[in-house]
């Protein structure tokens, strides 16, 4: 059965697609630790990150980086922290996380039930942003 992110890369159910290409896409969390926490993934379908092959491992990473770069430009932070969990959904996705505390990456504490306006809001300034 194809991955929720699956469904998101094929247009069968809505994502707040920020960037992508022909191997990767990035698109807003639904539930984010904090405004502008992006998922990136490869299109790929595959469970753990560490059985990519090599090629497609470094081209999420370099991705990623590319993501990052916009995320930094669109929301209010000191930098963007990295986090791999992989426990809930079974398809290898890179956390970017824009932090200004060590608190806004704590995978433990509650997550945020933004709007889909305020979604939309910032996924347009990140897409905006990313080149
Ligand atoms: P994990 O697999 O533990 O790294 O967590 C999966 C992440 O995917 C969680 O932060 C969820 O909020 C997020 N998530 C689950 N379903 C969706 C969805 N349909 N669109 C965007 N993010 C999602």
């Amino acid at each position: 059965m194809a991955s929720i992110f699956t469904k998101i890369i094929n247009r069968e159910i809505p994502g707040h697609i920020v960037a992508e290409d022909d191997n990767y896409i990035a698109f807003l969390d639904i539930n984010p630790l904090v405004e502008g926490h992006v998922l990136v993934v490869p299109k790929e379908e595959t469970d753990y990150i560490f059985n990519l092959d090599d090629k497609v491992f470094s081209g999420l990473h370099l991705f990623s980086k590319k993501v990052a770069k916009a995320i930094e430009k669109s929301v209010d932070c000191i930098r963007i922290g990295v986090a791999v969990i992989g426990l809930e959904v079974p398809h290898v996705h890179i956390h970017l996380v824009p932090l200004n505390s060590m608190n806004d990456i704590n995978f433990s504490k509650g997550k945020l039930n933004p709007s889909k306006e305020e979604l939309e809001e910032v996924a347009a300034a990140i897409k905006k942003n990313f080149n």
